[in-house]
């Protein structure tokens, strides 16, 4: 039977914690979703770190904790972090854009990392650098290399938009030559940069043609020893909708203390939490929980108020398809 990729359901008891530590990064990449406006500048102290892990902690659940920035290790503190986070009870990850700053493979090890995540937008410098800049995919290449070298877990994470969408099939004997058994392939999202009108070339694809290439690729991945997630999209007529808001727990923190429960949100000042002064606080008023359990012909109610132009409708009036919630994943595996 030919191997098929299928849907990771919203696991009870899961949690994802995707924690950014600070704002900044080393470079400019076309589709960056980080909106200081809205996320801060600052850069967590130490203390603060732990502190706010703490908050999330809990050894009766299983815990993601995923650590991101700006670029993540920019912080000198990242493999305290690390640390304190495997102390506490979480599964860890950090995603990077490649550059690998504060020589965090040898400040931290294999035991204490569980998966070392680098984003490449394209197989090669052609088509990934005018994405994410000159030589960047030299020096991600590079890192990948050592990271697999010294026994690193490593993943790829490829963000797909009109102008790298052609090019993810030449990816997959890359990461086979790279000896990287992870691949997570992402849509672009309409938010922060991506979200301005000048971003025209790296705007998400059409439904057509993210269905006539991405679980094709997939497949292909697979095939070679690859396992590979992306998100779900399109929900068929006998599947279920459901709003990770509402059954499943993911929250994303920012350094100005913003916590979100959907990654849609992220340019709204509409965060169903807060973290002040160390506490953990249910934000008042309408916020995106108000909007979580509305039940629309569209599917993702955030999706319909952000992103109205991505929903197809037919000639009676009725949406071609549901859209399913951000956080919902594929995934195929070899075998
Ligand atoms: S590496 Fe990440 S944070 Fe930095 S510019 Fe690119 S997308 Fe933004
Ligand atoms: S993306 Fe949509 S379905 Fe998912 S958490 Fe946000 S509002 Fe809910």
């Amino acid at each position: 039977m030919k191997n098929t990729a299928r849907t990771v359901a919203f696991k009870p008891g899961e949690r994802n914690i995707f924690f950014h530590l600070l704002t900044a990064c080393n470079l400019s990449c076309r589709h960056c979703y980080i909106n200081r406006q809205q996320h801060g500048t600052e850069q967590l102290t130490k203390e603060q770190i732990a502190q706010w892990m703490t908050l999330f902690a809990d050894t009766d659940k299983h815990s993601n904790m995923i650590f991101l920035g700006g670029e993540p290790t920019l912080h000198p503190e990242l493999p305290f972090a690390i640390k304190k986070a495997k102390e506490l009870g979480y599964n860890v990850t950090v995603d990077s854009n490649g550059y690998l700053f504060n020589d965090l493979l040898t400040k931290t090890s294999p035991d204490l990392l569980d998966f070392l995540s680098f984003s490449l937008d394209g197989p090669d410098a052609k088509t990934n650098d005018p994405i994410r800049g000159e030589g960047v995919f030299a020096t991600c290449v590079a890192n990948i290399e050592r990271a697999v070298s010294l026994g690193y877990a490593v993943s790829v994470i490829y963000t797909v938009s009109k102008k790298n969408l052609d090019s993810l099939v030449r990816l997959v004997p890359l990461l086979v030559k790279l000896k990287v058994p992870k691949l997570f392939i992402q849509v672009i999202g309409l938010r922060g940069k991506s979200a301005k009108a000048d971003s025209e070339e790296v705007s998400q694809v059409s439904r057509q043609q993210w269905l006539d290439t991405v679980p094709a690729v997939a497949r292909m991945a697979a095939e070679k020893g690859i396992h590979v997630t992306y998100p779900k999209v399109f929900l068929a007529p006998d599947e279920k909708f459901e709003c990770a808001g509402v059954v499943a727990e993911n929250y994303f923190i920012f350094p100005n203390g913003r916590v979100y429960q959907c990654p849609l949100c992220e340019d709204h000042p509409i965060n169903a939490y807060a973290i002040e002064n160390n506490r953990l606080v249910k934000s008042e008023g309408l916020c995106e929980d108000s909007f979580f359990s509305l039940n629309i012909a569209e599917g993702c109610v955030m999706n319909k108020l952000l992103q109205p132009d991505t929903i197809e409708y037919d000639s009676a009036g009725k949406p071609v398809n549901r859209i399913s919630c951000c956080l919902l994943k594929q995934e195929i595996g070899p075998g």
